[in-house]
């Protein structure tokens, strides 16, 4: 799992980066107010945030929300990661040129 949590110093809660998430703990408060982490993860990447208390009722719809926005974010990337290496790309071969005859081809031809 690659955890996609930016690096913020400055917030009042602990701060959920790769980093700084092993030190991290499960709950905070700031203000009065208590936090739970939350995780979502899409395509082998993680997302970790605080979910304050009073939307633990929202909670299911709205982690399922950020699982859906990092499972599109994070989709193209993952196609690469997963899909096995192929062998570089050729540019399309050159259509054969075919003489198209068109009016003035027609017209051309009757003085020739
Ligand atoms: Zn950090």
């Amino acid at each position: 799992m690659i955890n996609l949590t930016a690096h913020e110093p400055g917030s009042p809660l602990p701060c959920l980066c790769k980093t700084c998430f092993a030190s991290a703990p499960a709950e905070a408060s700031t203000e009065g107010l208590a936090f739970r982490r939350v995780t979502v993860s899409a395509n082998f990447r993680e997302l970790h945030a605080w979910l304050p208390s009073s939307l633990e009722a929202e909670a299911p719809l709205l982690l399922k929300s950020m699982a859906q926005r990092l499972s599109t974010r994070t989709r193209s990337r993952y196609a690469e990661w997963v899909r096995p290496r192929r062998e570089p790309l050729v540019p399309p071969r050159a259509k054969p040129k075919t003489e198209k005859v068109g009016l003035w081809g027609r017209v051309r031809k009757l003085f020739t």
